[in-house]
C-alpha cells in the first residue's frame, strides 16, 4: 500500500516550549489515524506541521511532496478553531470553499452528506453549535478531498449528529479517502480508526491498532461485584480460582472472561454473599490511555461496562432521584 503521509523526526519548539519532540509517523493511503493525548501533547501542532501551516523540523511528504506543495485539491482540512463569517448562509459558505479549488463537489450533495440539507439557506450565525461545526466539516469535504485531517471534527455537535458524522467519515473512508482525526472522543477514535497514535510530551510513545494497543496496555477485563460483604467475598472467590480484592462495598476481580462471570456468582452464592450489582468492564482504549499517559481521560468516555444486574442499578436511579428532592 503507498504512503500517504511520512513524516520523520519531527520537531517544533515555541520558545521553551517543546510541541514536538522527533515525530516519526506513515499514515498509509486509505487509512484512518486517530491521535490521541493529553492536552498540549502536541495534536493540534501536528496536524498543522502535517498540513503545512506551521513550519517545523524534520521531513515531511504528502502523496510525495512537501505539505506546502502538495496539491491542495487532494487535501481537505478541518482545523480545531474555525470562525467562518457569520452571516453567510451554510450554502454560500460551501459555494465559497468549492470555489477555491480546481473541481469541488455539488454544494447541495455536501450539505446532505453533513445533515444540513434543511438548514442550507441559514446564517452561520443562526446555526446551532454542532450544526455550525458540521458547516465546517463541509467545507472541509467540498473539495472531495484524497487525505482528509480533522482536529476534532465532532467537538460541540450532539449525539446523534456525532453518530451520523461518524457513519460519513466510515464511508469516506470506505471509498478509500484517508484520514487524520484528532478527537475529545476515545468512543470516536475507537470506532473509527485503523491505527491510533498517542502523544504525549510532542513524542509518540505508542502507535497500534485499537486492538493491538488495548491487548498490550489496556489489562484485563474485570468484574466488580457490589456488596456490603466485600471482605467476606473474597476469600471464596479466591478458592474459586478468582484474582478478588476487596474495596469498600465492593469486589474487584480482574481477568473475568464473560464465561468465567457465572463460575464467580456460583462461588459466591456457595458461600451464601448476597450482592446487589455485577458490572463486567472490557479494557478499552481509554484504559491504555491511563496506562500510558498515568492520567484519567477527561474527554468524552467509552462506554466499557456492561452492568449485568438491571434491577440494582433502576434502585440507585431511583435513589439519586429520591435524594435530588430531599
Ligand atoms: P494539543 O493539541 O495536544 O492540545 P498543541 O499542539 O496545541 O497540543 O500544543 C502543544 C504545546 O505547544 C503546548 O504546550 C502548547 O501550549 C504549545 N503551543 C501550541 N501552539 C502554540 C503557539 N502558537 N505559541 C506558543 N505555544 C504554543
Amino acid at each position: 500500500m503507498d504512503e500517504a503521509v511520512v513524516a520523520t523526526d519531527v520537531a517544533k519548539r515555541y520558545g521553551d516550549t517543546v510541541a514536538l519532540d522527533g515525530v516519526d509517523l506513515t499514515v498509509a493511503e486509505g487509512e484512518v489515524f486517530g491521535l490521541i493525548g493529553p492536552n498540549g501533547a502536541g495534536k493540534t501542532t501536528l496536524i498543522r506541521a502535517l498540513t503545512g501551516t506551521t513550519p517545523v523540523d524534520g521531513e515531511i511528504r504528502v502523496f510525495g511532496s512537501g505539505p506546502t506543495t502538495v496539491d491542495a485539491d487532494r487535501i481537505g482540512l478541518l482545523p480545531q478553531s474555525f470562525s467562518p463569517p457569520a452571516r453567510l448562509t451554510a450554502r454560500e459558505l460551501v459555494d465559497y470553499y468549492g470555489g477555491l479549488y480546481d473541481s469541488a463537489r455539488e454544494t447541495d450533495a455536501v450539505l446532505a452528506d453533513v445533515g444540513l440539507a434543511e438548514t442550507a439557506d441559514s446564517w452561520y450565525e443562526t446555526l446551532s453549535g454542532g450544526q455550525q461545526r458540521r458547516v465546517c466539516v463541509a467545507t472541509a469535504l467540498v473539495n472531495d478531498p484524497d487525505l482528509l485531517f480533522l482536529d476534532e471534527p465532532t467537538t460541540g455537535i450532539d449525539p446523534v449528529g456525532r453518530r451520523a458524522l461518524w457513519e460519513l467519515l466510515e464511508s469516506l473512508a470506505d471509498g478509500g479517502t484517508t484520514v487524520v482525526l484528532t478527537s475529545h472522543s476515545m468512543a470516536e477514535v475507537q470506532r473509527l480508526s485503523d491505527r491510533v497514535g498517542l502523544l504525549q510530551d510532542g513524542q509518540l510513545v505508542a502507535v497500534g491498532t485499537p486492538t493491538d494497543l488495548i491487548a498490550d496496555h489496556g489489562g484485563r477485563s474485570r468484574l466488580v461485584i457490589g456488596t456490603a460483604a466485600s471482605e467476606s467475598a473474597v476469600d471464596p472467590l479466591r478458592e474459586a480460582g478468582f484474582a478478588a480484592t476487596a474495596a469498600a462495598d465492593e469486589v474487584v476481580v480482574d481477568g473475568v472472561s464473560p464465561v468465567e462471570i457465572g463460575e464467580a456468582v456460583s462461588a459466591l452464592a456457595a458461600a451464601d454473599i448476597g450482592y446487589d450489582s455485577l458490572t463486567w468492564t472490557e479494557p478499552s482504549l481509554e484504559d491504555v490511555y491511563l496506562q500510558l499517559t498515568g492520567e484519567r481521560f477527561e474527554g468524552v468516555s467509552t462506554p466499557g461496562a456492561t452492568a449485568l444486574t438491571e434491577g440494582a442499578s433502576e434502585e440507585a436511579d431511583e435513589g439519586a432521584v429520591a435524594g435530588g428532592d430531599r
